[in-house]
């Protein structure tokens, strides 16, 4: 059985977060024993309510979790999942689901307690379709023993691989609307999954889809796709897979300027060259890792699947990289890539140091991207103590793409919260202000939630309609994706 990964070390299991968490009694949790394996010991359930968001591995080493959930359960199928949200929902208990506690957000972290549940013990393969190419997935199931079985039994291949593709889960990518490295070629989480078994909060147990396609009504699937545990508990998955690929190539080009690599990537889009990895560094990024000499762009090119295809996709790619006058790098760089792409060591590393370090990532239409490029670089660099803030390209669609911007600060010690909030505040509204959307798939969790509203504007009453009709004790995951909360409003930020 594959666990989850902790994000860094836990050195005291106190509280951030102040005000309202929901106690358990003796005689609810003597129920939820009856159901499955429950622990209420306080080194575990402060364990396992934290996740990889940067904010709370800072408290981590000051020996705090965000907040503890009351108790743990470990659910081993989808009739004990029923159980226990039948349980909570009647003793009217925060229920949130945690898969890998991969997230970035706080999106898993109990923010009132009550109970956290743990979906890990539900890992495994389901069944395959060999001819259709559908496999049914438990939703603990971690990236690599998927895709090792999948491969190994029935060469075939998912090609979901995000960078965290070690630590999280099936259910944690479909509930979080992930996107994996491979994206250009194989689509993102919600072009793969093919039908979904969830748990209501009462108790229900639905399934959706399971078809190529349909006309019956708006797509429920859909429904559950990024909705980060609150609208249901997610117990089975079908995805869509490849043969596994039978050949693979890759090519790195330099660019003069990342408005030019950006006008590159859309030409090599619109043309319908979809190669596997599309990434384009600005110079800062490819000085830091892609061995640029501070003036060059680096583009990184990786496709694979049929020769026949490849080599049309490799052609458009060189045709337009060389109207840009771009120079040819050859395979090497991809090939360091691939080697270092999921090393995270360097972020515990100035975490330990005080660092305030983390990502943002949004989707935009290309005509917006080279001002959302200019807007949120200038606009964390003006926040005090900010130390960098660098991009790159990462995911690309016919009608835009996604950037990933990594800042970087240094503030005193007793500063590092407000200077987290205030980079966030600059760089996530210079998104919006100029086009951008408020997450392309790292989600919302507890720390993008205060820009929901702004973000959807009134079609986030409709977010909040379903809710109520889904889960009206509003139990699940409360506060999270800025929906209502009857246990209190969000603790975040906290001044
Ligand atoms: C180093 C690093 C790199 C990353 N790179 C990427 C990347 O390339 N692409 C990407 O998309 N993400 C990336 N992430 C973010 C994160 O890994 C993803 O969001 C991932 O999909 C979360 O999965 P998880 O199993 O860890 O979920 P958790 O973190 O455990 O949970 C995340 C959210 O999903 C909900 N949830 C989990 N399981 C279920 C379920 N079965 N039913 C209902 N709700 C559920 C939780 O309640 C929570 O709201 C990265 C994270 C890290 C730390």
């Amino acid at each position: 059985m594959t666990h989850a990964t902790p994000p860094i070390e836990l050195t005291g299991t106190a509280e951030h977060f102040a005000g309202h968490s929901v106690a358990l009694g003796n005689d609810f949790i003597e129920a939820l024993h009856a159901v499955c394996p429950t622990d209420v010991s306080i080194e575990t359930t402060a364990d396992v309510s934290r996740d990889w968001w940067p904010m709370s591995m800072h408290w981590a080493l000051a020996g705090e979790v965000p907040r503890r959930a009351g108790a743990v359960v470990r659910p081993a199928s989808t009739a004990q999942v029923s159980d226990v949200a039948r349980l909570c929902n009647t003793a009217k208990v925060p229920l949130t689901v945690a898969g890998g506690r991969s997230g970035v957000c706080g999106a898993s972290v109990p923010v009132f307690g009550g109970v956290l549940l743990d979906i890990t013990a539900m890992q495994g393969i389901v069944s395959v379709d060999d001819v259709s190419g559908v496999v049914h997935v438990l939703p603990g199931t971690f990236g690599p023993d998927l895709e090792n079985e999948l491969r190994s039994h029935h060469a075939l291949t998912v090609g979901h691989f995000p960078q965290s593709f070690d630590i999280a889960t099936v259910g944690g990518w479909v509930a979080c609307r992930g996107a994996g490295q491979y994206s250009t070629r194989y689509g993102t989480i919600e072009d793969m999954v093919a039908g979904l078994e969830v748990v209501l909060a009462d108790g229900r147990v639905i399934t959706t889809g399971g078809s190529p396609a349909a006309a019956m009504g708006p797509d429920l699937t859909q429904l559950f796709l990024g909705s980060e545990g609150t609208m249901g508990i997610i117990t089975q998955v079908s995805l869509r897979a490849h043969p596994v690929p039978p050949e693979g190539r890759r090519t790195a080009y330099a660019f003069a300027t990342f408005e030019d690599g950006l006008e590159a990537c859309r030409q090599i889009i619109r043309r319908g060259a979809t190669p596997a990895v599309l990434r384009l560094y600005d110079a800062a990024e490819s000085a830091r890792g892609q061995g640029g000499d501070g003036t060059q762009n680096m583009l990184l090119v990786l496709d694979e699947g049929d020769p026949a295809i490849i080599d049309a996709v490799m052609t458009v790619v060189d045709d337009v990289a060389c109207a840009f006058a771009a120079s040819n790098l050859g395979s090497s760089l991809v090939d360091g890539w691939m080697h270092h792409r999921n090393d995270t060591s360097a972020l515990q590393a100035l975490t330990r140091k005080g660092f305030v370090v983390d990502t943002l990532e949004i989707a935009a239409p290309w005509s917006k991207l080279g001002d959302i490029f200019n807007a949120v670089r200038a606009a964390m660099l003006a926040v005090p103590h900010a130390r960098a803030a660098t991009c790159h390209l990462s995911h690309s669609y016919l009608d835009g793409a996604c950037l990933y911007f990594t800042f970087a600060a240094t503030p005193p010690p007793h500063e590092v919260e407000a200077t987290y909030v205030a980079l966030w505040d600059a760089g996530q509204r210079a998104v919006l202000a100029h086009g951008g959307n408020l997450s392309h798939h790292h989600g919302i969790g507890i720390n993008r939630g205060r820009f929901m509203a702004e973000a959807l504007g009134p079609a986030h009453d409709v977010l909040v309609a379903l809710k109520h009709t889904l889960d009206p004790n509003g139990i699940l995951n409360p506060t999270k994706l800025a929906l209502p909360s009857p246990f209190g409003p969000s603790p975040w930020p906290t001044a």
